[in-house]
């Protein structure tokens, strides 16, 4: 951290600055010169805040030079990190489409989807059952019942399951292979507590980055979950919020090399809340695998007119069979695996 002190700073009031700062534990570097005066704090930074030290009356900037992360970091860490989801591996060459329906509706629509999107090589089943919508009013998911029909799905299809938790009290539910990998959703991804608690588990996370989150951000909401002791963080880019309105969202696939340079974590893309409509999600599936994604995750339905949730942009199995006939060449090609 490089602090650069107030000009004609009173001496008395940056020595007592210093001592603090060396009571901290840190070691610093004193730079006078002519008309600046800069101090570069040697140690590990991570906790200090830079609010804290623009509080003080003597600072007149500062700013970081190593990131606030550090287990997601590549730096400490440079090999990529192979998240295993129920057996079936993502990153480090390895890639994983997980595809279904954007809401659990009944059994027989999670079982159907399951075992189209299963037989076209989707080796993870999504499905959400507590769905955070942006109106009351709209379809909240079969919570509860909607984990149980998932895991009817997994007993026939084998798949291991991906759905969304947004509430600490749900853990349980979550927990003893109930899911294999639990989704942290956009709206949470700084939700701190909860980001905690499934820190605090075992379980694979699937973590979305927010509608207006910076990566930096994104990789520190990571941090909170592999700071309590859960390493297996995989990231998601599912686009972000522009001033552009022709699509949901935009999706920012130069998040995927940036995030790459950053973490030594997998990333997926999920194209299909990016666009919001079904047409450009193929295009978009394949821009993924040529910009170095880890993998991706497809809503799919049966019937997407009459879908609960997220119909305009949900595939239909043939729509998705077609998709995965474009994809497989293209992951050959960059020499991925399909898991
Ligand atoms: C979802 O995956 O269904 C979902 C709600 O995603 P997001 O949090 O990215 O909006
Ligand atoms: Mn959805």
């Amino acid at each position: 951290m490089i602090v650069v002190l107030k000009q004609h700073a009173p001496a008395a009031q940056v020595k007592a600055f210093c001592q603090e700062l060396e009571g901290m534990g840190f070691e610093i570097n004193d730079s006078t010169g002519s008309d600046t005066h800069i101090l570069g704090l040697i140690g590990d930074t991570k906790a200090l805040s830079q609010s804290w030290l623009l509080a003080n009356p003597v600072v007149d900037t500062c700013r970081r030079v190593s990131e606030p992360y550090k287990k997601a970091n590549r730096k400490f860490h440079p090999d990529d990190t192979v998240v295993s989801v129920g057996g079936i591996k993502i990153g480090g060459g390895n890639f994983a489409v997980m595809a279904g329906p954007c809401s659990v509706e009944c059994e027989s629509q999670i079982v159907e989807v399951a075992q189209r999107v299963k037989a076209a090589g989707a080796s993870i089943l999504r499905g959400g059952a507590f769905k955070p919508r942006t109106s009351p009013y709209s379809f909240q998911g079969l919570r509860a019942e909607g984990l149980e029909l998932m895991a009817k799905a997994r007993a026939v299809t084998g798949q291991p399951l991906v759905t969304e938790l947004m509430n600490n009290e749900h853990i349980p539910l979550f927990l003893d292979e109930q899911v294999d990998m639990i989704q942290i959703g956009a709206r949470n991804m700084q939700n701190f507590e909860l980001l905690k608690a499934v820190g605090r588990t075992n379980v694979p996370v699937l973590l979305k980055r927010g509608l207006s989150s910076t990566l930096e951000e994104l990789v520190m909401s990571a941090e909170y979950i592999m700071a309590e002791g859960n390493p297996n963080v995989v990231l998601c880019e599912r686009g972000i919020r522009t001033f552009e309105t022709s699509m949901r969202n935009t999706l920012d696939l130069s998040a995927v090399p940036m995030l790459k340079k950053m973490t030594h974590l997998p990333v997926v893309i999920d194209p299909s809340h990016a666009a919001g409509i079904a047409f450009m999600v193929p295009s978009l599936a394949q821009a993924a695998v040529a910009v170095g994604a880890d993998g991706l995750m497809i809503e799919v339905h049966n019937d997407p007119a009459r879908a609960k949730s997220d119909g305009a942009q949900s595939l239909t199995p043939d729509q998705f069979d077609a998709l995965m006939a474009v994809i497989r060449p293209e992951l050959s090609f960059f020499g991925k695996t399909l898991n």
